[in-house]
């Protein structure tokens, strides 16, 4: 494939200057900050992510600080922004940036690419971000704006990180390269709307004003499979409500529920919430029972002190469960 990168494009670098959003990760280039920054928006939203950034930098105040806290506190400060296996790595890395780094972010590319949880579209982000390197980036937007441009739909991800690689290899400022094809991607060029007829590359474009937008969505088919789960709700009017930490694998690895029972089939009742997951649709049946709790678990009171799923968050507040001594 040939690429139509074998000069930087100007008008590119040009229209980001202008037009770039003012994201609080684009005011550092300290690599604590962008890693952060990074995996919190790998699969929630700009929106999403905003007020929760500042925060955790003030209950993390630094890798050192994040290493010495129990993984339970790094899950519950996770809640809400979902896929908490990114909390758990970033805990693990932490951890290993201590052990075989003395606590500094390392500098080379292999090095972070090492890291727990971080890719190689992560790792060139960190790189060029922080240290100026020419490490491509290949995230989704990146993907999207690359098989657009090229008219290279079937592209296979070895093929755009080639590509990738060499708009990086030729270009000045691989950060600023790097950011603003992600921000093209994420702002002109989206998978449901392309803004052809504002955008700066449109000259250079092959896909430019024919219609992309319909051949992407007309490939997207994601299968999601049906689960029932009952969810068993022990509560005592001074003691609180039973929770059990799930298994370290599978859904909502380590976080707290109360007990769950996977159904067979789909009851007749309607469900008290139905939570979605990327390849799962999770129906929630409460119920109340009197019996003795299972034996693994605790009785909680404050629930506002435990990490909890979204999915089950919300069961709690259809509820009035949420945040108060239990009394039912
Ligand atoms: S011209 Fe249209 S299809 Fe091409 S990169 Fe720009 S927005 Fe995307």
């Amino acid at each position: 494939m040939t690429s139509l990168f074998s000069e930087p494009c100007k008008p590119l670098l040009q229209w980001y200057k202008k037009n770039l959003r003012d994201l609080p990760w684009r005011h550092t280039s300290d690599p604590y900050r962008i890693w952060i920054s990074e995996i919190m928006l790998q699969q929630t939203q700009v929106k999403t992510v905003l007020p929760r950034y500042e925060q955790w930098f003030q209950s993390f105040p630094s890798i050192q600080h994040l290493a010495e806290i129990p993984l339970d506190d790094v899950l519950k400060a996770w809640e809400g922004l979902g896929y908490y296996r990114r909390a758990r790595f970033i805990h693990a890395a932490s951890q290993q940036i201590i052990d075989k780094y003395n606590g500094i972010f390392p500098k080379q590319f292999e090095d972070i690419l090492t890291l727990p949880g971080i890719g190689r579209s992560t790792a060139g982000a960190i790189a060029s971000f922080c240290f100026n390197m020419h490490t491509a980036v290949l995230d989704g937007n990146v993907k999207r704006v690359l098989k657009r441009w090229h008219k290279q739909y079937e592209a296979t991800d070895k093929q755009l990180w080639d590509i990738a690689q060499q708009a990086i290899d030729a270009s000045k400022s691989p950060a600023m390269w790097n950011q603003s094809m992600m921000e093209l991607g994420a702002t002109l060029c989206q998978s449901h709307t392309a803004k052809c007829d504002i955008c700066p590359v449109n000259t250079y474009c092959q896909s430019a004003f024919s219609n992309v937008v319909d051949q992407a969505l007309s490939k997207k088919k994601v299968l999601v499979k049906d689960v029932f789960w009952q969810i068993n709700l022990h509560a005592h009017p001074e003691k609180g409500i039973w929770l059990q930490q799930r298994p370290e694998k599978g859904i909502w690895a380590g976080l707290w529920t109360p007990p769950i029972i996977e159904l067979s089939q789909k009851p007749e009742c309607s469900p008290c919430h139905i939570h979605l997951l990327t390849h799962r649709r999770l129906h929630l049946y409460s119920k109340y029972l009197s019996s003795t709790p299972p034996s693994d678990g605790r009785w909680v009171k404050q629930l506002s002190e435990f990490a909890l799923p979204t999915g089950i968050h919300h069961l709690f507040e259809k509820q009035s469960l949420l945040d108060t001594t239990v009394s039912r």
